[in-house]
């Protein structure tokens, strides 16, 4: 998708032809980030050699709270994408009504391509660069696609040494040695399965069919989740390609095969497909977790799933969102299905300021309620405005954030 932001204010149009009653200065600020920030960042590599890569955090809006969302390190990550990370971040929280904005980070980077000690260096001095613009009461950064639990150890060290006192609220998703959240490793996976069982309740299905498109920090643990409950994950696929079997995946297996041989790739008793064919499948649900544009207009038509569930940040172009509608496909927006991520993040915050941890099961028994809860919201404002559950999701999170600017004093 070239500029994804576009898309994204595309998606806040729709909704503001709903919300002509509150103030016009709401939408006028959420047009456009807060603040951006652009560094190079300076890696001496194993070779010896200097090289600089570009990074950014875009704080897009702290009327709720401060700014928070994910970094992203990816070959293909710029600001635009950022940008539109940190506006979904922004209608994300106020979706689930945890008390934050929105912000996003990134590196230009291939991290499978560094190593060890390297991404170490890039993870340190992005945090570094970064540490008089993020903070505990300011904007707090969290894993996002290819970074993980232990890159969020090196930045909270990084930071920490930075402002001189150990502050393990500037960061969520630290590993759990240090302050991390039980929980919080499968929480956008179970965030989304919380919702799915709402969603099924409606479309009257007990034991869905699923396939998954990516299998990262998301769209792995969603298929050992929905496994788990006897769904039939009947379709998987990562950056190297797609497998199908109608009879249903193992999934310990195929998460086996993958750390063995590094891909889903050629699991035995599976067909295998390119990804773009995977999505045009027969299922239930369909899970894009990977990377934003990957449900277009062109695909969008011959879509043969119930419903999509969208874990992935992004996946579908507002063009197809019209065309899914029109077809009776459900789409369960991200801002909604992944955001139990971030809620454990809030929950990991809220014990780092307590210095009191909670057990994984307080964890869960504290998410169900607020996915179930904003599910709920979501459905009600899109069948009263008569809209797609995308458009009553950003009603529904506009006018909580018009709600804060409004007591604020900031329109
Ligand atoms: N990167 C995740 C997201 O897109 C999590 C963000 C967070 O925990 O702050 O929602």
């Amino acid at each position: 998708m070239a500029n994804p932001f576009k898309e994204g204010l595309k998606q806040l149009e729709r909704a503001a032809k709903h919300l002509e009653d509150i103030n016009p200065g709401v939408l006028e600020r959420l047009r456009s980030p807060m603040r951006e920030v652009h560094i190079s960042i300076p890696v001496r590599m194993d070779d010896g050699s200097l090289r600089t890569f570009p990074g950014y955090r875009v704080q897009y809006d702290d009327s709720r709270g401060p700014f928070k969302g994910g970094i992203r390190f990816h070959p293909d990550a710029n600001i635009h994408e950022v940008r539109a990370l940190a506006f979904w971040m922004t209608f994300k929280c106020a979706t689930v009504g945890i008390p934050y904005g929105g912000g996003k980070g990134g590196v230009q980077v291939d991290p499978k391509k560094l190593s060890e000690r390297e991404l170490e260096v890039l993870s340190r001095g992005w945090a570094r660069a970064m540490s008089n613009v993020i903070g505990p009461d300011i904007d707090i950064p969290a894993p996002d696609v290819y970074t993980n639990p232990k890159i969020m150890g090196w930045m909270v060290d990084e930071f920490s040494q930075a402002v001189g006192k150990w502050s393990p609220g500037v960061i969520t998703g630290k590993p759990i040695s240090i302050g991390g959240s039980q929980g919080r490793g499968q929480a956008t996976a179970q965030g989304g399965i919380y919702v799915a069982q709402e969603l099924l309740k409606h479309l009257k299905i007990k034991k869905p069919s699923v396939i998954i498109q990516g299998f990262g920090n998301a769209g792995s643990v969603y298929a050992e989740l929905a496994s788990d409950l006897g769904w039939k994950v009947i379709g998987l696929s990562d950056s190297r390609g797609a497998i199908v079997n109608t009879k249903g995946i193992d999934i310990a297996k195929v998460s086996k095969h993958k750390l063995q041989t590094g891909s889903v790739v050629g699991f035995p008793g599976s067909v295998e497909m390119d990804n773009e064919k995977l999505l045009l499948q027969a299922c239930d649900i369909l899970v894009p977790a990977a990377l934003e544009g990957v449900i277009t207009k062109t695909n969008a038509g011959r879509i043969k799933a119930k419903a999509i569930l969208e874990l992935a940040n992004g996946p579908t172009v507002p063009e197809a969102d019209d065309k899914l509608f029109k077809k009776g496909i459900i789409v369960v927006p991200d801002i909604l299905a992944n955001a139990g991520g971030v809620t454990v993040s809030y929950f990991e915050w809220v014990q780092n300021n307590m210095n009191y941890y909670w057990t994984e099961t307080e964890v869960l028994d504290r998410l169900k309620p607020i996915m179930v809860s904003a599910f709920n919201d979501v459905w009600m404002a899109a069948t009263s405005a008569g809209v797609d559950l995308r458009t009553g999701a950003y009603i529904h999170a506009t006018r909580r954030i018009a709600e804060a600017m409004v007591d604020r004093g900031r329109v």
